[in-house]
């Protein structure tokens, strides 16, 4: 798979979100947006961070991946997961440009990316579907391309020796809006059991294979905290906005976003008015878009592909 967009379009986003914060519109969007009240928090989705074949919907280059920790610590509070979930459920105000950062999938390459955002003194949770670590399984969407090589359990002990936080991706990377209600608490109580005795610390986040919204049926949901965890997430975009339900929370695959400019706009929350216009909607104050923005504007490979 290519690029997501043809080139000259991230040219020209990029272009425009560079001149929108360096005229300064950004910002003063930005502090007129929060006067009027307007609260919310990002989660970021990684899959591979690599140099070993072309960036699509999950991958990036190393590259590129240090710029966006440079900018990320730079230019927004990182937290760990848990401070995000605390802070929904708390009620207290959402603070200004608040992320956290999230793997899913298990390929060995997040291993050098840990050490990187430890570099840049970054948290992040990394999720793993415990039948493939340590193991040569490959995933059915890499079939055919140049093997990726899966995070051994030792490597895993280094991520967490690193400060990192495990959660569980379930056992098999099941579909779990294909899946009887029995195999689905299976793969999720047999995964966070097999991370806990073999890791030695408690996990707490599932994030849900393929993470669209057919990918957990309805009637799975109380399965989250049957299982034992805190909370779970999804693999599609969206901001998490006060008085979002605090039991799955959205999150953006960031190999859309083709510049660091465009993702730092985004990031912002400044690029929603866009969005509105493009769908010729009322503005509306900031709705919570989601998922019409979504289906709308990103292309399908993003939600497909960006979303494993
Ligand atoms: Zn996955």
């Amino acid at each position: 798979m290519g690029t997501i967009m043809p080139d000259w379009m991230t040219l020209a986003r990029a272009t425009l979100c560079r001149a929108y914060k360096y005229t300064g519109v950004l910002s003063v969007h930005e502090a007129i947006a929060r006067a009027y009240g307007r609260r919310f928090m990002t989660i970021l989705l990684f899959h591979r961070v690599t140099d070993q074949r072309p960036e699509d919907g999950l991958t990036i280059n190393t590259a590129r991946f240090r710029r966006i920790c440079a900018m990320l610590s730079r230019r927004f509070e990182v937290v760990p997961l848990a401070e995000v979930f605390r802070i929904v459920r708390s009620g207290e105000e959402m603070p200004k440009r608040t992320v956290a950062i999230t793997f899913d999938d298990c390929y060995y390459d997040n291993l050098a990316a840990a050490r990187v955002l430890a570099e840049y003194g970054l948290p992040a949770t990394f999720f793993l579907p415990t039948g493939y670590v340590g193991t040569e399984r490959v995933f059915d969407w890499d079939r055919g391309l140049a093997p990726m090589p899966n995070l051994s359990w030792d490597d895993v002990k280094s991520m967490i020796r690193m400060g990192f936080e495990i959660g569980s991706h379930t056992v098999s990377h099941a579909n779990l809006g294909a899946v009887n209600m029995d195999q689905a608490r299976e793969e999720m109580i047999a995964s966070r059991n097999t991370l806990q005795d073999r890791l030695g610390i408690p996990v707490r986040w599932f994030a849900y294979p393929f993470g669209g919204q057919n990918h957990l049926r309805p009637e799975f949901v109380p399965l989250i905290r049957e299982a034992g965890y805190d909370g779970a997430l999804s693999a599609f975009g969206g901001f998490i906005r006060p008085g979002i339900d605090d039991q799955i929370l959205p999150r953006e695959a960031v190999p859309y976003f083709k510049s660091l400019a465009h993702l730092e706009v985004y990031l912002s929350g400044c690029l929603h008015w866009i969005y509105a216009l493009k769908r010729s909607k009322p503005f509306e104050g900031y709705p919570n878009l989601w998922p019409t923005e979504y289906q709308s504007d990103f292309p399908a490979s993003h939600s497909l592909i960006g979303s494993r």
